[in-house]
C-alpha cells in the first residue's frame, strides 16, 4: 500500500490504494474475449451476417442506453451526431452502412423520461446539453466543445435524431428509422421511417416543418412524444425492439434498482474501438452490468487504417467523459466518478498506441491518468477477437 498526494481541479487529495497488477487486468479481459460464451455469441453474429440479416445502429455513446446487440453493428458517438457531409465520422460510417449485410439502420437519440412534461423540451443527453449551453461564436480549437460545434446540428433530441436519420437516408435505399430511448426505463419510441433516398415513408411529425427556422420544438411535446404506428416499421426492426424490451425486463429483474441506477451516468469503463460488434458479445462478463461502459466508435478505412482526422475527432469526444471523471473523482454518486478504465482498440495495435500517445499529450488526459487506480489499455481487435492487449498504466 502506498500513500501519495495527487492534484485534482478541486485541490490536493491524499490517497492510499493498492496497485492492480497489469497481468491480472490483461488476463481478465483476454479470458473474457476467449471464453466459450464469447465464441458462441460471435458465431451467432456471423450467422446473421451470412443470412444478410443485420441492422446498423447509430446511437449515443452514453453508458445507459440498452441497445439491441446480438446480431447488430453498433456505432456509437456523442449524441449520435457527426452525420454531416464533410464529417470524418460519416465517411467512416458509409462503408459500414452500405455493406450488403445490413438491411436497415436504426438511429437512436436518448432522454431522461423524468423530463417528459406537456409542452416541455425533453432533456438528458449530455452532448445535447453541451450544445444548448454553447456560447462560442467561432469554432473552438479542440475538445468536446469543438465536437459539439462541428457535429451536433440541433440541441433538441427529436430534431437532432430526425436530421441525422434523414442525412443517412439520403445516400441509400434501405429503411432508416429514427427512434428515442428513455434511458431511465429503457423504453424505445420509434419516431419515423425514411427510405428510398430520404423519402419519408412515415413520420410522427411534419418533417418539412422541422426545418423551418421559426419552428418551436415544444409543439412536438404537447402530448408527450409523438410516435409512428408499429405497423409501418420494417419487420426486422420490430423484432429487434421486441427483443430489446425483453432484455430490459430481464435487467430490471436482475437489478431491482435499475431505474435508480439509470438516473446518473457512471460507467466503470470508457471504450473507443473500431470494432462494430457490441462489447456485450465480445466481452460478455465485463459488459453485462447495465450502465458499465461508455462507448465510442473509432472511424477506420476499409483496410483498417485510422486517419489523423479521426484521432482528433475521437480525442474531442473522449474529452467529455474523461474530464467529468477527473472533476468528479472521489465524489460518490456523481457522473463518471466510477470511471477508472480506458480501452482503445483498433485493427492494428500500432494505431491504438498512436491514439493513446495523442491522448496522453493532452493536459486533460494527463490529469485523469495521474489519479490513483486508473488503467489505460490498448488492444488489437479483428473480427471480434482480441489478439493483443497492452496495459499503458495500471495504478
Ligand atoms: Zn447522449
Amino acid at each position: 500500500m502506498t500513500e501519495r498526494i495527487i492534484q485534482t481541479p478541486d485541490g490536493p487529495i491524499r490517497v492510499s490504494e493498492p496497485t492492480i497488477p497489469p497481468e491480472m487486468l490483461r488476463g481478465k479481459f483476454l479470458s473474457d474475449n476467449e471464453s466459450q460464451e464469447t465464441q458462441g455469441l460471435l458465431e451467432n453474429w456471423e450467422r446473421a451476417r451470412t443470412q444478410r440479416n443485420q441492422t446498423t445502429i447509430i446511437a449515443c455513446g452514453d453508458a445507459r442506453l440498452i441497445l439491441p446487440h446480438r446480431t447488430t453493428l453498433n456505432l456509437r458517438s456523442i449524441a449520435a451526431a457527426g452525420i454531416t457531409k464533410q464529417s470524418a465520422i460519416t465517411k467512416s460510417y458509409l462503408p459500414i452502412i452500405n455493406n450488403p449485410y445490413s438491411k436497415n439502420i436504426l438511429v437512436m437519440g436518448h432522454f431522461d423520461g423524468r423530463t417528459l412534461m406537456s409542452g416541455e423540451r425533453i432533456k438528458g443527453c449530455g452532448g445535447l446539453g453541451a450544445k444548448e449551453a454553447e456560447k462560442q461564436t467561432k469554432e473552438p480549437r479542440s475538445g468536446v466543445s469543438r465536437y459539439v460545434w462541428t457535429h451536433i446540428q440541433d440541441k433538441d433530441v427529436y430534431l437532432q435524431t430526425i436530421k441525422a436519420a434523414l442525412a443517412i437516408s439520403k445516400g441509400r435505399e434501405e429503411p432508416v428509422m429514427p427512434a428515442l430511448q428513455d434511458h431511465i426505463t429503457g423504453a424505445i419510441y420509434p419516431i419515423g421511417v425514411f427510405s428510398n433516398y430520404a423519402q419519408v415513408v412515415d413520420a410522427a411529425v411534419d418533417v418539412d416543418e422541422l426545418f423551418q427556422d421559426n419552428f418551436d420544438p415544444k409543439e412536438i411535446y404537447e402530448n408527450g412524444i409523438p410516435v409512428i404506428d408499429d405497423n409501418v416499421m420494417p419487420d426486422e426492426l420490430q423484432e429487434l425492439l421486441i427483443q430489446q424490451s425483453i432484455d430490459v425486463k430481464l435487467l430490471k429483474e436482475k437489478y431491482p434498482d435499475f431505474e435508480k441506477r439509470q438516473e446518473v451516468q457512471n460507467p466503470k469503463m470508457i471504450v473507443a474501438t473500431t470494432e462494430n460488434r457490441s462489447m456485450k458479445i465480445r466481452y460478455p462478463q465485463t459488459a453485462r452490468e447495465p450502465g458499465s461502459i461508455f462507448k465510442l466508435h473509432i472511424a477506420r478505412t476499409p483496410s483498417g487504417e485510422v486517419l489523423m482526422d479521426t484521432v482528433k475527432d475521437i480525442a474531442d469526444q473522449l474529452n467529455y467523459p474523461i474530464t467529468h471523471a477527473t472533476k468528479n473523482y472521489n465524489k460518490k454518486g456523481q457522473p463518471f466518478s466510477k470511471t477508472d478504465t480506458l480501452l482503445i482498440e483498433t485493427e492494428d495495435i500500432y494505431y491504438s498506441y498512436a491514439i493513446a500517445l495523442y491522448l496522453f499529450n493532452q493536459r486533460w488526459m494527463q490529469m485523469w491518468a495521474q489519479l490513483p487506480n486508473r488503467s489505460a489499455m490498448v488492444a488489437q481487435t479483428q473480427g471480434g477477437k482480441t489478439s493483443e492487449m497492452e496495459i499503458l498504466k495500471a495504478a
